[in-house]
């Protein structure tokens, strides 16, 4: 796969999946422009794949609204930032729901609609992969919001490919498992809890981040021209058992 003259947009791209995804389409030739909220973090991406950078609070509607029409044009877009808190489905403060919300779910759809306005602007064909997870088809104790904001999200990712598919615009989602992250250490630190998971994955490891990031290469690609609307699972065939 070459990214040779192409631009892609990767929200999220300071730290773990997103991050890994900048490197690995910027290894093959991409044009990154990275959105992310740490500025020291881009500096580093920035000092590492000379990227783009633009910092933006994707929980704020205006700031994310200003940064992906800044983004634009670009060929590609990759919704990668997302954010958790674990609560016990009763305890779940309403606002952390709401935040939550905000980042995995109400951001993917500001930056989509920034981008495929201004493709279609153009008459430009493009694709776009949101990240998502298998939290979005099951159950997961204490991630409540982070479940609806992920089962939202593929929703949405349906809607998009129906309407944006009419216009050139493919839209997928991946869904892995417990990728080695930041994120996964707030989340699956603790051996009693991430035990259990590691147990139902046929494949015996939790996923690496790069292993994330070429699946998400190969939906933007044209390898996958006719793939479109799908969830993807990367999860050693967790879901299967
Ligand atoms: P991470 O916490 O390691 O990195 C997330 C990135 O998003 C960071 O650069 C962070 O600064 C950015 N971000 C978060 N909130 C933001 C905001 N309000 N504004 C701007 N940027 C913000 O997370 P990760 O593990 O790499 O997760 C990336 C995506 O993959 C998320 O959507 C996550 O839900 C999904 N995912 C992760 C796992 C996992 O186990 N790590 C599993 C399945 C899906």
């Amino acid at each position: 796969m070459t990214f040779q003259g192409k631009s892609v947009v990767v929200t999220g791209a300071g730290k773990g999946i997103g991050r890994a995804t900048a490197v690995y389409l910027a290894a093959r030739g991409a044009d990154v422009i990275a959105l992310s909220r740490s500025a020291a973090d881009l500096d580093s991406l920035k000092a590492e794949i000379g990227c783009r950078t633009r910092t933006v609070d994707l929980a704020d509607v205006a700031d994310t609204r200003s940064a992906a029409e800044e983004a634009c044009p670009a060929d590609f877009l990759v919704n990668c930032a997302g954010t958790t808190e674990l609560d016990g489905f009763l305890d779940l403060p309403v606002e952390t729901f709401d935040a939550i919300m905000a980042v995995n779910c109400r951001a993917p759809l500001i930056v989509s609609q920034a981008y495929a306005r201004d493709r279609i602007a153009r008459g430009a064909k493009g694709a776009i992969v949101n990240v998502s997870s298998v939290a979005a088809l099951i159950g997961v104790p204490e991630h409540t919001a982070y479940c609806a904001s992920k089962g939202a999200l593929d929703g949405m990712t349906r809607v998009m490919a129906l309407e944006l598919g009419r216009q050139g615009i493919r839209v997928n989602a991946v869904n892995p498992v417990v990728t080695l992250t930041p994120m996964a250490e707030k989340a699956w630190s603790n051996p009693a809890k991430s035990g259990p998971m590691l147990a139902r994955i046929p494949l015996g490891r939790f996923v690496q981040p790069a292993e994330v990031a070429s699946v998400i290469a190969y939906l933007l690609s044209d390898e996958a021209a006719m793939v479109n609307g799908i969830s993807m699972p990367v999860d050693g065939g967790f879901l299967i058992n």
